[in-house]
């Protein structure tokens, strides 16, 4: 299955979070690494008494169901000592399922596309950077969402080799 991941962090070097996150993905069971975007910064969402946060996206084949990638993915956020404070509060590392394939999964560990997917310009348009011609269940055209979403203070940085 194709799926998206989208990282963030804004604790404890953020950049080398999720730059270290991208690396770790490499080693997800029954997967493959096949892109990941460039580093972008944003603003918080939530609390504003926080550090801005690095945010990418990457891009897996994997054979892993979804419970099973969540699963690996909160191991890979335990594993980089993931500590947070508060409800849209500062995290030092972020791994959400943004995408598994064109389905469509809502129950009490998932919900698949993820809820802020259409809305949030950190997750847009590094998703769309890799993915321009995606289509988001639910939420249509990539291209399209991009159009109604400003940027939202978010910035590009480097793209970052592995
Ligand atoms: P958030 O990402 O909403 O700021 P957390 O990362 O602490 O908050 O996640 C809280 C819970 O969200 C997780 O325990 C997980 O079960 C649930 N969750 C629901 N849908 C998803 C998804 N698509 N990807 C990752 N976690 C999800
Ligand atoms: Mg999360």
């Amino acid at each position: 299955m194709r799926a998206y991941i989208g990282l963030g962090s804004n604790l404890a070097d953020p950049i080398d979070q999720v730059k270290t996150a991208i690396g770790n993905l490499q080693s997800l069971p029954d997967s493959q690494l096949i892109a990941w975007s460039s580093l972008y910064a944003s603003p918080p969402m939530g609390p504003q008494d926080q550090p801005d946060y690095i945010n990418a996206v990457a891009e897996i084949e994997t054979a892993l169901s979804a419970h099973q990638l969540l699963d690996a993915l909160q191991a890979i956020e335990q594993q980089q000592g993931r500590i947070r404070k508060r409800h849209w509060g500062e995290r030092t590392l972020d791994l959400d399922v943004l995408l598994y394939g064109q389905n469509e999964i809502y129950d009490e560990r998932l919900q698949i596309p993820h809820p802020g997917i259409s809305l949030r310009a950190f997750v847009l348009y590094p998703l769309a950077e890799i993915a321009p011609d995606l289509k988001i269940p639910k939420a249509g055209e990539i291209e399209q969402l991009l159009q109604h979403c400003p940027r939202d203070g978010l910035r590009k940085l480097e793209k970052i080799l592995l």
